[in-house]
């Protein structure tokens, strides 16, 4: 696959070299490219020192000066520009806390992590691959530069960076590189829970979020994840399952669409299952209680791992309400859409669905077709538009204030009252009816 150069990076790369310095296209770019993948971003390397580089372009943005980055913008997009360099401890993923300026590209090459980011691209000169990334990338290997060892010893983020990529490009991680994660996890402790977070993001929602189960091999989980060491170590006697906790959450999240929330709700569904074990005379596993009990380890999981308050009220919703079970009636589905939620049905089923292919055998095809079923009839009700919460109600407290009611906690019982009437026969949503309701009350 040839590397195709958008033509603002051929600017980029030009402007630099007429200017005497050397420039390529670095890192992920040229991954992805040799891959036949898109690139998100192109990232520039070059022996230009930022002031020099700055100096060469109209409009530019001090990213990491001290990094040596600068931004450089042309149509509206932005493309680091990073001097050549040799880097010392790491303190964020993408900037060391000190950082040497070299003049040359193998220098530079040689601090990146694994082999298949660490190819140059330009077009006087070709790829630049001195570490084996082309055939590492050919044969779907993650390998780090040099010594695994003193790679995970400068900056552990990389440790679980390898597992994300593994993942994201369903690569398998080389011997050597894996027993280097299994001796270097505990440090781990040290990196941040922002960073972690970042790539744990990146590895839920790749093509192959299952692969998690590397992450608990070589004990990184059980640094930044114990709780997923426990469901892996919690078996569930039940004929409904046939895995582990663990398992059965690794195959829910391959099932469902690679979405954040989505995908962090069913790796967390069952947080709470080794919490909640009973065992009855015959044998037989239950876990009552384990969603209600869930939604709050969710919550204290994703707060540790400092996921913004949208993420995290949303998959907790979505792991209490995994589990509800709901009649195949029109009413009953209203109610459930109610009381959860309008929104958050939709994606009930999606997590149900999930769950349920993660399940054993047994009465599946009953659990799909119910399934399928309650699909139709949330449908349905989407399609006529049918109230579902106060605010589709018609009446308002304004309205049973106006009728005599007084202001105060009763208008909101009777307003949920009218509610359920509603959610009931939606027929009965008209002003003149309810009105009339209280009329007969009173
Ligand atoms: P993506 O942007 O898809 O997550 P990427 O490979 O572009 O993947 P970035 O985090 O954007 O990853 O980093 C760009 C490049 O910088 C990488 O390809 C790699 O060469 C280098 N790099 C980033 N983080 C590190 C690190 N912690 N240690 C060593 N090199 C790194
Ligand atoms: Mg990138």
């Amino acid at each position: 696959m040839p590397i195709q150069l958008p033509e603002d990076v051929k600017a980029i790369l030009h402007t630099l070299q007429t200017a005497g310095y050397e420039a390529y296209a670095v890192g992920g770019c040229i991954r992805d490219s040799l891959l036949g993948r898109i690139p998100d971003d192109w990232d520039i390397t070059t022996s230009a020192k930022p002031e020099e580089t700055k100096a060469l372009f109209g409009r530019t943005i001090d990213t990491g000066i001290r990094h040596g980055t600068v931004t450089v913008m042309r149509h509206g997009r932005g493309y680091e520009v990073t001097t050549y360099r040799v880097d010392g401890e790491y303190e964020d993923g993408r900037h060391p806390k000190e950082v040497t300026f070299t003049a040359s590209l193998k220098e530079d090459l040689k601090r990146r992590d694994f082999t298949v980011n660490a190819m140059a691209y330009n077009e006087k000169d070709g790829l630049v691959d001195l570490f084996g990334g082309r055939q590492d990338l050919e044969r779907g290997i993650i390998r780090c530069v040099g010594d695994a060892n003193e790679r995970f010893s400068e900056d552990a983020l990389r440790i679980m960076r390898a597992v994300r990529f593994s993942a994201q490009l369903g690569f398998v991680i080389e011997n050597g590189t894996r027993e280097a994660i299994r001796s270097h996890a505990e440090n781990l402790r040290q990196v941040s829970a922002e960073r972690i977070q970042i790539e744990l993001t990146k590895l839920v929602t790749s093509p192959h979020p299952d692969l998690l189960r590397i992450a608990w091999e070589t004990g990184i989980t059980a640094v930044v994840l114990p709780e997923f060491d426990r469901m892996m170590a919690q078996p569930q006697n039940n004929p409904h399952h046939c895995f582990s906790v663990g398992e059965h959450s690794l195959r829910a999240m391959l099932a469902v669409r690679p979405e954040k929330c989505l995908r962090l709700a069913m790796l967390l569904h069952d947080v709470a299952k080794p919490l909640c074990l009973t065992t009855d005379e015959e044998g037989i596993d239950h876990f009552h209680g384990h969603a209600q009990k869930g939604e709050k380890e969710a919550a204290r999981v994703l707060k540790r791992l400092r996921y913004d308050n949208h993420t995290i009220e949303l998959v907790c919703r979505l792991v209490k309400w995994h589990d509800v079970s709901v009649a195949c009636e029109k009413k009953a589905v209203r109610r459930a859409a109610s009381r959860m939620g309008k929104d958050l049905f939709p994606l009930i089923l999606e997590v149900k669905a999930a769950d349920l292919s993660a399940q054993s055998g047994y009465r599946r095809a009953e659990k799909e077709k119910w399934l399928e079923k309650l699909r139709s009839l949330y449908e349905e009700i989407e399609r006529e538009g049918d109230c579902l919460t106060l605010k589709d109600l018609a009446v308002t407290g304004k309205d049973l204030m106006e009728a005599g009611m007084k202001p105060g906690p009763g208008l909101g019982r009777t307003l949920q009252m009218l509610l359920e009437t509603v959610l009931e026969d939606p027929e009965k949503n008209t002003k003149e009816y309810l009105l009339s309701l209280l009329l007969k009350e009173t």
